[in-house]
């Protein structure tokens, strides 16, 4: 038989289900379940609870990891960014971000993007397949052992946020399915409300969402504050325009929790969307439909062929200033990464010594 059955994306019944398949109680599911999400392990030759026959057998007809690490990166800000190949040589990037009192990972939900947003990156590699929950999954143990140890609880809560390469509403059952493996009870300690989606605005998908009990947190990508400069700037806008998005985000209102809020990010790009004028017309913009949110402005971070710069830090201050004073609850995101090309839009299968410390080049790095 090939080895193909990948078991990372598999939850606890699934894996009781696929273990009765080679004849073995289903308890050996639930061993199988804590040693890959647990305990992180990943390879069957590590699983050594697990009698040494069923895990030369495991081998023969399963996989417990399938990327491989190609390269990783330190920044001088201490964010690291992995570089990975999946089994059919594609690429897939995720991000660690350590803060004081919790890590973030960024993650992907595809290969390359099919949407053809402007100033990212990521778009220039089009779309090269979506990932398995396996892959996803996948992507969160290997940052979580490289920064702790193999197994190792992380000792701040982990934030996840789907913002690396890739629209994760364009692949949302492998999402969710990740999640709900990643925040089982008895798995990698993830824990449910701490889960961000961002997504460019794939409205059908952002009403089905709104009707799943355990999604995630949404975000949703402006980068405009009018039809005519998101079509410019996000083609995704000429399919779901900015009122038919925002009628979403009103349907979705009514499906957060106390204390929670809508994200609204917004990409500050020099001269192009970041005048008083345009901070003005966002806030009517909020400010007509009424949605309980938040506005996360991003200062952009700029990469070659890209054609735009950032915009500084006191055009960034006055176009909150402005936010703010038409009562938008704005904050602006510190941009970790940049010199290894691990900020937003950055994601784009780069391998650069530029400005960094490539920590390790290692294969099936766990
Ligand atoms: S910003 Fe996100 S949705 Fe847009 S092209 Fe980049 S990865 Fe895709």
């Amino acid at each position: 038989m090939t080895a193909t059955v990948q078991l990372t994306g598999m939850n606890q019944p699934e894996l009781a289900s696929f273990m009765e398949t080679l004849s073995e109680p289903a308890y050996r599911g639930r061993q199988l379940f804590a040693a890959l999400q647990h305990r992180r392990l990943r390879s069957f030759d590590e699983i050594t609870d697990l009698p040494k026959d069923l895990r030369a057998r495991l081998s023969e007809v399963a996989q417990a990891a399938t990327l491989k690490v190609e390269s990783q990166y330190l920044s001088n800000d201490g964010t690291r960014r992995y570089l990975m190949k999946t089994h059919d040589g594609l690429p897939v990037e995720t991000v660690f971000i350590p803060e004081e009192r919790r890590d973030t990972i960024c993650f992907s939900s595809q290969s390359g993007c099919p949407l053809q947003c402007t100033f990212c990156l990521t778009a220039q590699l089009g779309l090269l397949r979506s990932l398995t929950a396996g892959e996803i999954v996948e992507q969160i143990q290997i940052a979580l052992n490289d920064a702790y140890g193999t197994g190792v609880k992380p000792p701040r809560g982990t934030n996840l946020v789907a913002m690396g390469a890739g629209e994760p509403l364009l692949n949302l059952d492998q999402l969710l399915k990740a999640l709900r493996v990643m925040t089982d009870p008895q798995g990698l300690h993830i824990v449910p409300n701490r889960v961000t989606v961002s997504t460019a605005g794939v409205v059908p998908r952002i009403l089905e969402l709104a009707t799943i009990s355990d999604r995630p947190h949404l975000a949703i990508s402006l980068a405009a504050p009018t039809d005519e400069l998101r079509n410019e700037l996000m083609p995704i806008n000429k399919k779901w325009p900015l009122e038919e998005l925002l009628s979403a985000c009103k349907f979705f209102e009514k499906t957060l929790k106390p204390g929670e809020r809508l994200t609204f990010e917004y990409v500050m790009l020099e001269g192009v969307n970041d005048s008083d004028e345009q901070a003005r017309q966002l806030a009517n913009l909020l400010n007509r439909h009424n949605i309980r949110s938040k506005v996360n402005l991003i200062p952009h971070n700029a990469a070659d062929p890209l054609p735009y710069r950032p915009s500084s830090d006191a055009v960034v201050e006055r176009f909150k200033n402005i936010l703010e004073s038409k009562g938008v609850h704005t904050y602006v995101r510190r941009p970790r990464g940049r010199d290894i090309f691990a900020a937003c839009g950055q994601l784009a299968a780069r391998q650069t010594t530029l400005n960094t410390r490539v920590v390790t080049n290692l294969v099936g790095a766990s």
